[in-house]
């Protein structure tokens, strides 16, 4: 049997809110894991670059995790130039942590059934487990490429993320806390209040710094 896993949870963080506080916390306690990591990208792959700084996107993460044993803000992405891309991320651990530590990389579901848009997205079971945070009820089908990959990874129990440092793919049931960072941003740009959507210290941060006060004009 190996070490408790090392949880990885990387993200935009554009801003950090509940949705990934709660789910984080609930796999930190069923799965029994050593601690969650929040890293924050500099440069996203997959979208445009946020409004906000990444040191502010870290400012946020850091405020809204400090209070929580267990919970990690980790800065390595800020860290390297270019574009964050989460391969590059898992090494990078590995490196710190050694061959024989279990490393499970957390994704939510949406994020999940777009892995095979990721950079060397093979490579990412070479040096984790997947944890997929994974909504009750039926699963959409996946694309048959990532269905393909997947199938002969999957594991059914905890426990298994502890016996081998990576390579398995679990489905995890979490609460499910329909709450979007796009959704706060367009709450703030309208002046509504995004307030028990995240921590009052992440929001307090934002309010004193004027963040997220307009919606970011579409480029063409
Ligand atoms: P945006 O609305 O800007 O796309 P987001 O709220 O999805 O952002 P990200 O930083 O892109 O936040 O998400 C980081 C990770 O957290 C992803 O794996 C994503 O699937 C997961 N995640 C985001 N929101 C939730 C949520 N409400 N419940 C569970 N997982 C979530």
């Amino acid at each position: 049997m190996l070490a408790h896993p090392i949880g990885i949870l990387g993200g935009t963080f554009d801003p950090i809110h509940y949705g990934h506080l709660r789910t984080a916390l609930e796999l930190l306690e069923t799965l029994e894991l050593a601690e969650v990591r929040f890293i924050p990208c500099r440069i996203p792959a997959h979208r445009g670059l946020p409004q906000v700084t990444a040191e502010q996107r870290m400012t946020l993460v850091r405020l809204a995790t400090d209070s929580q044993p267990g919970f990690v803000a980790d800065n390595r992405e800020l860290r390297r130039e270019g574009t964050s891309y989460m391969a590059d991320t898992l090494a990078s651990l590995r490196e710190d942590f050694g061959p024989e530590t279990p490393l499970c990389l957390i994704v939510g579901t949406d994020a999940f059934r777009e892995l095979h848009t990721w950079h060397r997205w093979r490579e990412l079971t070479d040096w984790a487990h997947i944890v997929v945070m994974q909504r009750p009820g039926i699963l959409q089908p996946l694309p048959p490429v990532l269905e393909t990959f997947m199938t002969p990874r999957v594991i059914y129990d905890a426990l298994a993320l502890r016996r081998k440092p990576a390579g398995g793919i679990l489905f995890q049931p979490v609460t499910q806390l329909n709450i979007s960072a796009t959704q706060i941003r367009a709450l703030l740009a309208h002046g509504q209040s995004p307030r028990y959507l995240l921590p009052e210290t992440a929001l307090a941060y934002i309010h004193d710094r004027a963040l997220y006060r307009s919606l970011p004009t579409p480029t063409l």
